[in-house]
């Protein structure tokens, strides 16, 4: 919370109980990637702590009508993302592209840089696919009023709330996302609701939209985003198998970070920067036509999204930030698919709903655009 009082940080977690409380409504939630690293430690358990089944059953308790996972919209974004990245390198398109899941970043690009709008991908970021998703493909699945569902974020972000109020994506689709509440918030509410998290048993998210591969896990570090679009575009680009997924050049937790990654005879130059003071270097460098980069990942928080606003405090304890992103590389190293485009729910949402991705349908209901605000 700002220590001058000039911003306080707004509370939603009453708006989540009246939605449970609504026999009308249906309410779903989701959960970003870098929660299921953090929030143990709000119940005493060590940093990086993997906690991703408990969270789950948690909201089962809760009372939560369909339990989902914004990993599941991390494989759909890349999806998009990686497609629009091959876009533009096989039609001449604008580069380099940058990654767009972080709103503040976003926000950032509007009023400091509002000559380079048309450099970031237009993907919507992956709680607002959810959203999206949810009150469409999900309401015709179960044969419910999208009007009726009730879409709850649960967010290391504390910009995802603005981010989740802003006109363009509340105007369509019934509101993308209704409720956003940090992880801090979300570990309050356990507690109020008596749940004894640290002894939860496990289990899984629901689906359709539950289902995610390691390459959404790792959208919660930095370098994660733009590891996860490379094992994808790779594989389409080449039409080849990318045997090695763990891409250990763009990992790290240095401020600017960069890597090559040959692609048939092409090499993909990758930018990679977190904080918004070394985000700014780079902008100045696409501003300035120094850049040499085809795609740049930027993440507002130092970390990305693990040391996120709206997480546990850390007190700038770096330490507590390389444990949860260990625990993201544990995490993807787990799963049996780490490729978003292998997810089995996410060709089925395709196959069933959207089409081609980076088609026409999928562009009106994933894609967003940019507006230049003023200088601040
Ligand atoms: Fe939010 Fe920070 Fe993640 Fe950006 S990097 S999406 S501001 S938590």
């Amino acid at each position: 919370v700002c220590p001058t009082a000039a911003l306080t940080e707004v509370n939603h977690t009453d708006k989540v109980w009246e939605a449970l409380s609504d026999p009308d409504k249906h309410v779903v939630v989701q959960v970003a990637p870098a929660i299921r690293v953090a929030i143990g430690e709000l119940f005493g358990m060590e940093p990086g702590t993997i906690v991703t089944g408990k969270l789950a059953t948690a909201l089962k308790n809760m009372g939560f009508d369909a339990v989902f996972d914004t990993d599941f919209a991390a494989d759909l974004t890349i999806m998009e993302e990686a497609s629009e990245l091959i876009h533009r390198i096989e039609h001449g398109g604008k580069l380099p592209i940058l990654t767009s899941c972080c709103p503040a970043w976003v926000k950032f690009i509007e009023h400091q840089f509002p000559e380079l709008l048309d450099v970031p991908s237009t993907c919507k970021s992956p709680h607002i696919m959810l959203g999206v998703i949810a009150k469409t493909y999900y309401a015709e699945k179960i044969g419910i009023d999208p009007d009726k569902i009730v879409v709850v974020s649960v967010m290391p972000c504390i910009a995802k709330k603005a981010e989740a109020a802003r006109p363009e994506l509340t105007k369509d689709y019934h509101n993308n996302v209704d409720i956003v509440v940090t992880t801090r918030e979300f570990a309050a509410m356990l507690k109020e609701a008596g749940i004894d998290f640290k002894n939860l048993p496990d289990s899984d998210f629901d689906n359709p939209l539950g289902e995610s591969t390691g390459a959404s896990v790792i959208f919660g570090t930095t370098g994660g985003v733009i590891e996860a679009a490379v094992r994808t575009a790779y594989e389409w680009m080449t039409g080849e198998e990318l045997k090695d997924v763990e891409l250990h050049q763009l990992r790290g937790m240095e401020g600017i970070r960069e890597g090559t990654v040959k692609i048939k005879e092409m090499d993909i130059k990758i930018g990679i920067a977190h904080g918004l003071g070394n985000a700014r270097k780079l902008l100045e460098d696409i501003r300035d036509g120094k850049s040499h980069y085809h795609a740049i990942e930027i993440m507002a928080c130092p970390g990305g999204c693990i040391g996120g606003g709206g997480q546990p405090y850390h007190h700038g304890n770096e330490e507590i930030v390389r444990k949860r992103q260990q625990a993201i590389y544990n995490e993807d190293r787990n799963k049996a698919l780490r490729k978003s485009h292998e997810n089995p729910e996410i060709l089925k949402l395709y196959k069933e709903y959207l089409g081609e991705p980076y088609g026409e349908k999928a562009h009106d209901l994933l894609h967003t655009h940019y507006e230049a605000r003023e200088r601040i």
